[in-house]
């Protein structure tokens, strides 16, 4: 009889394979499978960052790297010193899979697709004799005496260790409810949202670099580049702030005010820029001339004409009322938003398996022994770029290093 412990994992995506392949590569003597419900594994992987895998981000410093996290900052900090971003580059390219910098920090494979990654892993767990079982969709876990038994529709396996790697799946979670896992209910992350305003109607692809944004009667708030959609606004600033207010946004069924600052200043120093303006240009057209540069022109007209200013007017013409107009629209601007449009695709969830029940040294449950959890199926997610793939390499790496050495 074979005396090789035997792992099952659930769930053929990053997670899945990121953590067999470690695992076998350190222990060679375990015997894994993995069981994955579709017909083709890694399937995300190859849809990930438009076809191209963002694996990960240039951000090298762990305090600054789970900073990205809105679920999950706490707990990941001490995985990240075990497993991050440089050795998630120095793993690939172990691999002989080389990656590469953009300049707005994402990192790609330099072959610039993610079947590279995708070849990569088939060809690992061909040759570490990991097992790979499609159409095998879990239905059932049960655990007896520290042993597991995995039930598919047409199959029954029983194992050692048990890696649970699904992702975002309903049915798992409602299994892992059963084996007393506290589930955290899952809504959208990374979304934009959707406002109808005549400020912003027909302006879709202009964007402003330095906006801040927040959202009215809650202490949500985040700045960076703002992009004007056909649907409404977008871009980091909004990205962001979606991310961190996943939960609070859905509780208000996506029906909130956002107060855009279009120039990211302060109301009393774009107040003063506008008076000193109005004095040393009184006579040009206020439509032609803006004191802020970084603001595109046909913005800048539906601000004036929301703050009752006649593009047709002089610098000279306008009263105090009009400057005080003006400051509030570009700083402070209301905008009523009506529902969300998730963002090219990429459709990220906040929820899943309660934190507080991980050790986050090992991914192993606090409630049962032997059971490891990783990637997305944690209540664990990021803002893009790169962040949602570290999260599954540093929890795959670790619970690998765990199982080859118990
Ligand atoms: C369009 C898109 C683009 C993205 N691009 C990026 C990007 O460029 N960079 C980035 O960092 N993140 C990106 N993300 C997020 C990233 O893909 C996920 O965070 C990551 O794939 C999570 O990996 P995972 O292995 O935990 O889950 P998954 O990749 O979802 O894998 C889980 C696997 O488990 C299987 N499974 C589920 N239930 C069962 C069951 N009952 N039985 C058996 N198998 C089951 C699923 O079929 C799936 O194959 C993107 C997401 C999307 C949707």
């Amino acid at each position: 009889m074979s005396t090789k412990k035997k792992v099952i994992i659930i769930g053929g995506g990053a997670a899945g394979f990121f953590t067999a392949i470690n695992a076998k590569e350190l222990n060679p003597d375990l015997d894994i499978t993995i069981l994955e419900k579709g017909k083709d594994t890694l399937q995300k992987v190859k849809i990930s960052g438009g076809g191209r895998c963002n694996v990960t981000h240039a951000c090298f410093e762990p305090k600054e790297l789970v900073k990205h996290y809105p679920r999950g900052e706490k707990e990941l900090l001490g995985p990240f010193h075990q497993f991050m971003t440089g050795d998630t580059f120095e793993w690939f390219d172990n691999h002989q899979v080389p990656l590469k910098i953009e300049e707005d920090n994402r990192v790609f494979p330099e072959a610039n697709t993610s079947q590279a990654i995708i070849d990569c892993f088939t060809h690992l767990t061909e040759k570490l004799k990991i097992k790979v079982a499609t159409s095998q969709n879990v239905i059932d876990i049960t655990n007896e005496n520290d042993s597991w038994e995995v039930i598919t529709k047409n199959e029954s396996y029983q194992c050692d260790f048990l890696v649970i790697a699904a992702g975002s799946s309903k049915k798992i979670w409602e299994l892992v409810e059963k084996l007393n896992h506290k589930v955290i209910p899952p809504v959208p992350s990374l979304f934009t949202f959707n406002i109808k305003d005549p400020r912003i109607i027909d302006l879709g692809g202009i964007s402003v670099p330095n906006a801040s944004v927040k959202i009215a009667k809650t202490k949500l708030e985040n700045s960076g580049p703002l992009l004007i959609t056909h649907w409404g606004l977008s871009g980091p600033a909004i990205l962001k702030l979606s991310a961190h207010g996943a939960r609070v946004l859905a509780e208000k069924n996506y029906q909130y005010n956002v107060i855009v600052n279009w120039l990211g200043m302060d109301t009393d120093a774009v107040a003063e820029a506008l008076t000193n303006f109005k004095q040393e240009f009184s006579k040009k057209q206020i439509h032609l001339r803006s004191p802020f540069t970084d603001l595109p022109r046909r913005l800048w007209e539906r601000l004036l004409n929301a703050s009752k200013i006649s593009t047709k007017a002089n610098w000279a013409d306008l009263s105090n009322k009009q400057l005080s107009n003006l400051s509030t629209q570009l700083t402070q601007g209301l905008f009523n938003a009506n529902g969300r449009t998730t963002f090219k695709d990429e459709f990220v969830t906040a929820g899943g398996i309660d934190l507080k029940e991980i050790n986050f040294k090992r991914f192993e449950s606090k409630i049962h022994k032997n059971l490891f959890i990783v990637g997305e199926v944690l209540n664990i997610d990021a803002v893009t770029g790169g962040f949602n793939f570290q999260n599954a390499w540093t929890g795959g790496y670790i619970c690998a290093q765990s199982i080859a050495n118990s």
